[in-house]
């Protein structure tokens, strides 16, 4: 049977139960085919909905069992419908990154080679780039927490130099990896804003100390106005990209843009024990029910969740079914023949996640 890991799972709101029961049963079934390691899902009440109905949005011992979790799979949280009395939204995903210290939001942009994009790619073109979005600090710092008078409303942005080293250190580590599969050329971008903001002047002084004892690597800087132009004229040149939360969160949405959608664009926020994979997307409220979403965001990152738990705890057979995944969705696209609605197809959910399983039994 080999390891047996428990995944805490957040069904979420909108469409997060529809597209997260497709990807538990993928995943169970790769578990089951291999035998070389078990997963045992166990779903836990949060979210705004839960709210509206109990008051709470988050209880303490759905916290309790994510922590103890070897892993957790969210889909997505939130309603627009649902607030706290001081008009923002419930969003236990972003509470749960800071609980948890989970400071490195991973964001992978790829795009297999006929895969859906508005750029202009040549015939056979890939692009594959990582951009990691510090999520614990920054401009999120005082989320909740602004001051807002009559005349007047503040935000505080934050950026320390332990979690700036650990983030940069985090960086290089994935750079070595990516380098050694021959993913990328070992470089890594500071995006920042060093020439307008002390902060990150100090952001990018912390990175460059780091990056100094990482001479195997490439060490490189981009401002983050800049940065949004080179990745739709020229994204082919970003390797490992890290940056400060709003600039993240902003430039995610750019990626996940390239890729065809957020219907397309996994995550997984990881820090130094725990990690939380999910869509970058949201509950899409406004498809909700319908049984149309796509689930291929949540999907792959139920594969990120996979290669995480298989290089942490050294099972080789869970980062090959994570690949395996990947290359079920990379096909399902490239044949195009069950595609939901946002990728210009007429599949609904259920049919677009059984392409992923047929072609896993094929390639897997
Ligand atoms: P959203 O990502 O939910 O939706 C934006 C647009 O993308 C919508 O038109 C939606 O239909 C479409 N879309 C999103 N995911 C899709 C999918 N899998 N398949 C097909 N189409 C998809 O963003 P929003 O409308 O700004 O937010 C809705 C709610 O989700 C809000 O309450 C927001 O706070 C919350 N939210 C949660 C997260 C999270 O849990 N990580 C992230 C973003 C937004």
């Amino acid at each position: 049977m080999g390891q047996a890991f428990d995944i805490a799972v957040f069904e979420g709101d909108g469409i997060g139960p529809e597209i997260i029961a497709p990807t538990r049963s993928i995943l169970s079934d790769l578990a089951a085919r291999s035998g070389a390691y078990a997963m045992t899902f166990r779903s836990y009440p949060a979210g705004a909905a839960h709210y509206a109905q109990t008051g709470e949005a988050f209880p303490e011992a759905s916290f309790q069992a994510a922590k103890a979790a070897h892993a957790i799979l969210l889909s997505a949280m939130g309603l627009p419908s649902v607030r706290y009395p001081d008009g923002t939204e419930i969003s236990p995903q972003i509470d749960l990154r800071i609980a948890l210290d989970l400071y490195a939001g991973v964001r992978p942009v790829r795009i297999a080679p006929g895969g859906p994009t508005p750029l202009k790619l040549t015939t056979g073109q890939d692009l594959d780039f990582v951009l990691i979005r510090e999520s614990t600090e920054g401009l999120f710092y005082t989320k909740g927490a602004g001051e807002v008078t009559q005349d007047d409303a503040r935000e505080t942005l934050r950026i320390t130099r332990a979690t700036t080293e650990k983030l940069t250190r985090f960086a290089i580590d994935l750079a070595r990896r990516r380098k050694t599969r021959g993913q990328g050329p070992g470089r890594v971008t500071s995006v920042d804003k060093a020439n307008v903001f002390r902060a990150f002047a100090f952001f990018r002084q912390i990175f460059d100390d780091e990056m100094a004892k990482a001479p195997d690597l490439m060490a490189d800087h981009a401002y983050v106005d800049a940065t949004a132009l080179w990745m739709v004229q020229k994204p082919w040149i970003f390797d490992v990209m890290v940056t400060e939360n709003m600039f993240g969160d902003i430039l995610s949405d750019l990626g996940a843009g390239l890729m065809g959608g957020l219907g397309m664009a996994p995550s997984a926020d990881i820090g130094d024990d725990h990690a939380v994979f999910q869509p970058c997307h949201g509950s899409a409220p406004d498809i909700a029910g319908q049984g149309i979403a796509n689930p291929f965001a949540m999907i792959l990152s139920g594969a990120m969740m996979l290669e995480w738990l298989g290089d942490k705890h050294g099972v080789p057979q869970m980062e090959a079914d994570a690949a395996a995944l990947q290359a079920a969705v990379d096909h399902v696209v490239r044949e195009g023949h069950a595609l939901t609605g946002d990728l210009g197809g007429k599949a609904g959910t259920a049919e677009a996640a059984q392409a992923v399983s047929n072609a896993l039994n094929v390639l897997a």
